[in-house]
């Protein structure tokens, strides 16, 4: 039977081959914190007196990321962003959870309601030909969305729930698809695109997917329990399929992946210098062209919306 690597309980719930650890309750909770604590302060994301505006969507890795920070971080000042895409039944669910979560850890939340904000909801664009490509529409709106938020609410740092999974499978994906100007966007602190703009930080970028859910179910958050109706349509599956099958010869592998890359990205920047950034002509946010990514999307829903 096997034991608590940390205290030697006998009641283990968690094995972590990559490190050949089982772990009890009590001590899988703090070693999740620590993990986090030192990733935010290896790659200095932030100091404690700063205020982190953290993204929330319901799921288990932003959840398990704003708690995991409250725990270990006490004094910093958290601010939770959520989104409210308007999707049918799932996003009020994803909201109901959010505010649940952020009640029991007493930090304010803000809300972008898309619909009241925007006029549309990402519904609407299964009636446009991004139809098929609907969550990277939905990644585009988050990401401006996000910056927005995080002006409205003056953080100075925009932490997200990217964990271990996604950002391997990102970095294979890019060198897949020889994208290499997509890499630098996934390093784990990303400058201000412009003056008053907000750093970006991944602090789960070292936890595993598995242990995300692992910490909000023996942490007891309340967390989505509905799907996307549109999740299988992420195009990035095929890649963490396949990193699955890599862990299951080397259980090590997705921290292979990502501390090669980590070590490549820095060259890569050096090789493929960083675009042009001008003003977005119509919301004035950085863009590489005259009108951004984020309002040729709103403008094309709202076309649609017009010949309807
Ligand atoms: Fe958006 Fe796709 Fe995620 Fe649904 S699964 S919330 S459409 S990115
Ligand atoms: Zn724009």
């Amino acid at each position: 039977m096997p034991y608590c690597r940390m205290c030697g309980s006998g009641t283990v719930i968690a094995y972590l081959p990559y490190a050949k650890m089982s772990l009890c309750q009590k001590c899988f909770l703090e070693f999740y914190v620590r993990r986090v604590k030192n990733t935010v302060e290896e790659f200095k994301m932030f100091r404690e007196d700063d205020v982190v505006g953290v993204a929330v969507s319901g799921g288990k890795d932003s959840s398990a990321l704003i708690h995991s920070l409250s725990k270990a971080f006490p004094k910093l000042e958290l601010k939770a962003l959520h989104i409210n895409l308007g999707i049918p039944e799932y996003s009020d669910h994803c909201e109901s959870r959010v505010r649940l979560l952020v009640k029991s850890l007493d930090i304010e939340l803000y809300v972008f309601d898309v619909k009241k904000r925007l006029g549309f909801t990402i519904e609407d664009f299964m009636k446009t030909r991004f139809k098929r490509k609907i969550c990277s529409i939905c990644g585009t709106i988050k990401r401006h969305i996000f910056e927005e938020m995080a002006l409205e609410a003056n953080v100075r740092v925009l932490a997200t729930g990217h964990n271990l999974d996604d950002i391997a499978s990102v970095m294979l994906n890019t060198f897949f698809n020889g994208n290499w100007s997509q890499l630098t966007r996934i390093k784990p602190l990303l400058p201000p695109l412009a003056e008053n703009m907000a750093y970006k930080v991944k602090p789960l970028i070292r936890s595993p997917e598995k242990e995300n859910l692992l910490y909000c179910l023996y942490g007891e958050l309340p967390i989505r329990s509905l799907g996307c109706p549109h999740a299988s349509q992420t195009g990035i599956r095929k890649y963490m399929q396949l990193l699955e099958r890599f862990s299951e010869e080397d259980p090590g592998f997705k921290y292979i992946i990502l501390n090669r890359f980590l070590e490549l990205i820095p060259m890569i920047e050096n090789v493929f210098p960083k675009p042009e950034l001008t003003r977005c002509r119509l919301c004035n946010f950085p863009s590489t062209n005259e009108i951004c990514s984020y309002c040729k999307r709103i403008l094309l829903v709202k076309q649609k919306d017009a010949s309807a």
